[in-house]
């Protein structure tokens, strides 16, 4: 944290250096912007294929093809997700939150893409629905579903509270992604990555700009809707800490299940208008030192 009393004093110049205005670093304008009005049309009488109950502090993967849609539904109770994305024939194409953060901001809804990470960078998922963006920020400076915090991980709790708890939304993506691949849970623990938190309410102190979280505001009934851009792999982790109004990695928290819905569109709207899955990044990785 940055201190309160500082050991450098300032210069001269301080106020004349701090009143320089921001720049936005990724103009939206630059970005490629998501087809929305071809997404809701191809989204117009979609069909239902598949509907999966990712129970309290437990974690199931969920696959989506490219075109299709999918949703994050809250269920019985106020309960955030822990969410992670890979393009479904590499694992090493994986959500990439902290470039979505620098270009959507620290809190995501319709309209916003979920990126890949170097060197694909390009749309995994684009959000068509939200029915918590009437939320937008409180008189805390809190919104729903960031690309700030990570995933809570069994390693910060010990590191923190000298415990040894097996149902953090780290060891349950883990679990979900093991039984889904086969492969060991020290083979897989490296594909888990950060996380969109679904439905999760978090900001920043106004004084000490730490991280903090709130009860979220997700009711039964409300969701998340997604476009998938590409063949998705997707796991979603039903968050130990239920509406993160509490504590933080234990099994004291109310819990409730989370339901993945898949939709398949009954139109053909995405192939007369020639959709395609986005190109990974043209980029030509050479890095300046030649081929
Ligand atoms: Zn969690």
């Amino acid at each position: 944290m940055k201190s309160r009393t500082p050991d450098f004093p300032a210069p001269p110049d301080a106020e004349k250096r701090k009143a320089i205005p921001p720049v936005i670093c990724y103009p939206v304008d630059q970005l490629q912007v998501a087809p929305l009005e071809l997404y809701f049309r191809a989204r117009k009488n979609f069909e239902l294929v598949e509907s999966l109950e990712v129970p309290p502090r437990e974690a199931r993967t969920f696959d989506i093809p490219a075109g299709h849609f999918f949703r994050i539904v809250c269920v019985d109770g106020p309960q955030v997700g822990d969410l992670n994305l890979w393009q479904a024939e590499n694992l090493k194409e994986r959500f990439y939150s902290g470039k979505t953060r620098a270009l959507h901001g620290t809190h995501l809804s319709t309209g916003d893409r979920l990126w890949s990470g170097f060197p694909y960078l390009r749309p995994l998922a684009t959000i068509t629905a939200d029915t918590l963006d009437w939320y937008g920020f409180d008189e805390f400076g809190a919104g729903v579903h960031d690309v700030i915090g990570t995933r809570c991980d069994p390693y910060t709790s010990f590191l923190l509270n000298q415990t040894q708890y097996h149902h953090c939304c780290h060891s349950n993506l883990i679990r979900s992604l093991a039984q889904k691949t086969g492969l060991s849970k020290a083979e897989i623990e490296a594909d888990v990555h950060d996380v969109l938190n679904v439905f999760m309410c978090t900001g920043f102190l106004q004084d000490t700009y730490q991280y903090f979280m709130k009860a979220s505001p997700v009711r039964p009934g409300d969701y998340l809707e997604f476009f998938a851009e590409v063949n998705l792999l997707g796991a979603l982790s039903a968050c130990p800490e239920g509406d993160c109004g509490s504590e933080h990695s234990s099994d004291s928290s109310t819990c409730y299940p989370l339901r993945v819905e898949h939709y398949r569109p009954t139109n053909d709207e995405l192939t007369k208008a020639g959709w395609r899955s986005p190109s990974i990044n043209g980029y030509d990785r050479t890095h300046g030192m030649g081929n």
